[in-house]
């Protein structure tokens, strides 16, 4: 179970003083980012967008800094990983077409490119699973003043509810969704 929180950006957020992945003495900020399209529009020849870019920073220790990060690079909602997901997408298809062949006819029509699908195939998906399980902060939407943010763990996710509940104004509406 993953839990989110909705929160108004005029709002101060008040951080666990831990570390978002084990727990121990914070010595630094990971940052969350996220880019989200306010809009999008097709001229003849170029796109045009117009993006919003939210960036939240939150304590971790030393050790758990780079593995945010990075997780963090991953899993963040952004054009680049929208593309990279599609590309994901495609191999998996090139893969289970090309495996179906191989079981079928012995051999995969799409020859060379088979163990590329592979690849792409499961080593995207492997690491989108393992950077989902380890980006323990991260933005997931904003609309207008309002920002969604996912936690990994539960633990940690109680005691930010814990600080941040309740204070007077919009945005206090945890909701947890099975992933
Ligand atoms: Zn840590």
């Amino acid at each position: 179970m993953t839990t989110k929180y909705t929160f108004d950006a005029h709002l101060p957020l008040r951080w666990p003083t831990q570390c978002a992945v084990c727990g121990d003495k914070p010595t630094a900020m990971a940052k969350a980012r996220c880019s989200v399209v306010t809009s999008a529009g097709y001229y003849v020849i170029f796109w045009t967008r117009t993006s919003r870019i939210i960036t939240l920073e939150y304590p971790v220790c030393q050790k758990h800094n780079v593995l945010a990060t990075v997780a963090g690079l991953i899993s963040k909602r952004s054009l680049l990983n929208l593309g990279a997901g599609i590309m994901v997408v495609y191999a998996g298809i090139g893969f289970f077409a090309g495996l179906y062949q191989i079981l079928t006819i012995g051999t995969p029509a799409v020859g060379e490119a088979f163990p590329w699908f592979s690849v792409v195939f499961f080593g995207g998906t492997a690491a989108g699973v393992w950077a989902a399980r380890f980006t323990p902060v991260k933005v997931t939407d904003a609309q207008g003043d309002l920002i969604t943010i996912k936690f990994s763990s539960d633990d940690y996710a109680k005691s930010f509810m814990a600080l941040n509940a309740a204070p007077v104004g919009v945005g206090i509406s945890p909701t947890s969704a099975a992933r």
